[in-house]
């Protein structure tokens, strides 16, 4: 696929991926750059089918997350824009607010942690008594909780499909069924190749491949010093959904980026009861049965997973168990809605999170986007990135116009 300098662009900026990321990003360049020429290449049928499509669907507040941090400043501000986009859109969304729910002593000063840390944030928190969860959920029981006011759920998916429809009506292209298989950069541009053959040209490539990203990276020739190991999330509808009204979430383990098995009423009105975090066999491996060989020899060579493994293993053998016996998973909700049963839990659609791993086996906490020439990659946008993919996509797309810029276009 060798070109040289006088060869036509067929594009300015080329995104890889039609996620909510990927997405908002390319929208993003035609807000702030009218007339630059935008591609999206997709390798599936549509957009939003893997992360994007599969997840919890809360607008997380961002009380979690570090303050300075991407996740912080994206959530909160990401938060309030994605309402607000809904709102415009007409996409189905509501502001609910959450609790935080501790249901064993040792949990308390970190609920009490996450109160101070809201704050930090900027969000609103109520603390609540033990008596007092019931006045929210009266089915949940705990020791002490917070309510998180700011949360909220929405439909990613039909947000995703918006900006798709936003940026085509603006003159970007997305292109589905282009796998992006080859790439060659040049100091004067990128020049991609599909799986069919076509040949797509650019002046900047933005990778935003979601669980893929790391191996665009190194088809782009760039070393991105980190893996993408995949971690399912299982979940179950909840056959009881009167049992739940809004969000209920345990207190998360500090030591990891997942926030716990949580209860959600989703806009469709359904509780979903998930997600857990256990090793995926493949990238998109959405069961225990979906396997690539290659994928995960991939996972196995990479120094980064055994370290993580062997400093989580505990963590990692309850959450196994709470895959393999639907029991457990059981006993586990119980803790937060004692009155559920095994036989209230229907097994629904699983996600995927692509976590990035360090080769120390650091779980990457923050987002992470990285320049290489003519190339912005986005290496590590777990949850909240879809909360926060308004934000993100700003980013993304200043760094790709500052590219531009740069090269004199
Ligand atoms: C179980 C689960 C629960 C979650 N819950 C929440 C939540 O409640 N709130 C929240 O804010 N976030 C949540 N998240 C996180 C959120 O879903 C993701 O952060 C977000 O969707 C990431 O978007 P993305 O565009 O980066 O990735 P994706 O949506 O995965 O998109 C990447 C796209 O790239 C495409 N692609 C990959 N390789 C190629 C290639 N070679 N050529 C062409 N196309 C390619 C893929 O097909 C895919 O469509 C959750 C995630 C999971 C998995």
């Amino acid at each position: 696929m060798p070109y040289d300098r006088c060869d036509r662009y067929d594009c300015d900026v080329l995104v890889i991926g039609a996620g909510i990321v990927g997405l908002s990003a390319a929208y993003a360049v035609t807000r702030a750059a009218p007339g630059t020429r935008v591609a999206v290449l997709e390798k599936e049928r549509g957009p939003a089918l893997h992360q994007t499509g599969r997840n919890s669907g809360v607008i997380h507040s961002g009380i979690y997350y570090r303050p300075g941090s991407l996740k912080a400043r994206y959530a909160v501000r990401g938060a309030a824009e994605m309402v607000k986009f809904c709102a415009e859109h007409g996409i189905a969304h509501e502001v609910t607010g959450k609790l935080i729910v501790a249901t064993e002593r040792e949990e308390l000063p970190r609920l009490h942690a996450l109160v101070q840390r809201g704050r930090e944030n900027g969000i609103p928190v109520r603390e609540l008594g033990a008596a007092q969860i019931a006045e929210y959920e009266p089915n949940v029981r705990g020791l002490a909780a917070i309510h998180v006011g700011t949360t909220g759920v929405c439909d990613y998916g039909a947000v995703a499909r918006q900006l798709a429809e936003s940026l085509a009506a603006s003159g970007g292209e997305v292109r589905y069924g282009a796998e992006v298989a080859a790439v060659d950069r040049r100091p004067w541009g990128v020049a991609v190749r599909t799986a069919g053959g076509a040949v797509v040209r650019a002046r900047v490539l933005v990778n935003c491949a979601g669980l893929h990203c790391d191996r665009v990276a190194r088809l782009a020739g760039d070393d991105p010093g980190m893996r993408i190991v995949p971690f399912r999330g299982e979940y179950f509808d909840l056959a009881r959904p009167e049992l739940v009204r809004g969000l209920v979430y345990p207190v998360p383990d500090p030591a990891f980026p997942f926030l716990g098995v949580h209860l959600t009423r989703g806009i469709d009105g359904g509780v979903h009861v998930g997600p857990n975090a256990v090793p995926a066999l493949a990238r998109e491996g959405y069961a225990w049965s979906a396997v690539r060989p290659r994928e995960l020899a991939g996972t196995l060579a990479w120094p980064g997973s055994w370290r993580t493994a062997r400093r989580h293993w505990r963590y990692g053998a309850g959450e196994l168990h709470r895959s393999l016996s639907k029991r457990a998973f059981a006993d586990a909700v119980r803790r937060l809605l004692p009155d559920i049963a095994e036989a209230d839990l229907r097994p629904a659609p699983a996600g995927v999170r692509a976590q990035a791993v360090l080769r120390d086996g650091t779980l990457v906490d923050d987002f992470l986007i990285r320049e290489a020439p003519r190339t912005i990659h986005v290496l590590n946008a777990p949850s909240p990135a879809a909360t926060a993919s308004l934000p993100i996509g700003r980013q993304v797309a200043r760094r790709a116009l500052g590219v531009l810029g740069a090269a004199g276009v």
